[in-house]
């Protein structure tokens, strides 16, 4: 009992940060449109307006076992994230980064194909594919049951895989900047880079916009790796009737 006040209190300021965090980088980047392409997102205000509420929502599930594992983690000594810098070799950080990236791709790529099974599509993923086309907003626009199988990633890789906590940041920012900029309906990324042998591997809205149009393939998070192993890589996107969107980079 001593325990479930500070633990409240740790979900709820986890919750708070997710949240101010979605909305400080949805709306920079919202805004960036809007300075861009001033008609991209013209008439889909009751859209954004839906993608910010489910955002939200998943700001509170993302939160919750973020905040608990928080709370252990400094008060009980919980998980295996480190603050010395000489507890692992500095050549560890950058793969400690690296190995979060892919087994956060590697998770997230086979629960997003299990979710475009017929049940689970009509279930959970519908609410993400209601946004047609998504906005900087639809970062975290989720149904509920979905944002569960996302939140419990970090929190649980905290356990199994040593990392700085400075490097949890740099992952953390991936995630959001990404999850941000891959909805946003244009390419943040110069062309070169998109066309050329990092956008072979990586994932950025071109490729990302293309699942949107397609409603199947390029489920992949971060990286084409397991788009590419399993055949479901449908290339890179071609924005559709909106060439002016395309980065002119
Ligand atoms: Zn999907
Ligand atoms: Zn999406």
């Amino acid at each position: 009992m001593e325990y479930s006040l500070p633990i409240l209190l740790s979900a709820l300021a986890m919750t708070l940060i997710v949240g101010v965090r979605y909305l400080l980088v949805s709306g920079a980047f919202a805004w960036a449109t809007r300075v861009r392409y001033p008609k991209l997102y013209a008439g889909l205000e009751p859209q954004m307006r839906r993608e910010i509420g489910w955002s939200l929502a998943s700001a509170a599930i993302y939160g919750i076992p973020a905040g608990i594992v928080a709370w252990g983690w400094d008060s009980q000594g919980w998980t295996l994230i480190y603050r010395n810098w000489a507890d692992y070799p500095l050549w560890y950080v950058p793969v400690s980064i690296f190995l979060y990236l892919f087994a956060h791709d590697t998770w997230f790529y086979w629960t997003h194909r299990l979710m475009h099974r017929p049940w689970w599509f009509k279930k959970a993923h519908a609410v993400h594919h209601e946004s047609r086309p998504p906005t900087a907003w639809a970062a975290m626009s989720f149904h509920p049951w979905e944002a569960l199988t996302g939140a419990l990633v970090i929190p649980i890789l905290v356990f199994i895989i040593p990392i700085h906590v400075g490097a949890i940041g740099v992952v953390l920012s991936v995630m959001t900047v990404m999850g941000v900029t891959n909805h946003m309906g244009w390419e943040l990324f110069p062309r070169f880079m998109v066309n050329g042998k990092l956008g072979n591997w990586l994932i950025t809205a071109t490729h990302h916009q293309k699942h949107h149009d397609a409603y199947r393939g390029n489920y992949g998070l971060y990286f084409r790796f397991w788009d590419k192993m399993c055949g479901t890589d449908l290339g890179l996107g071609d924005w559709g009737s909106s060439p002016s969107r395309r980065n002119s980079a």
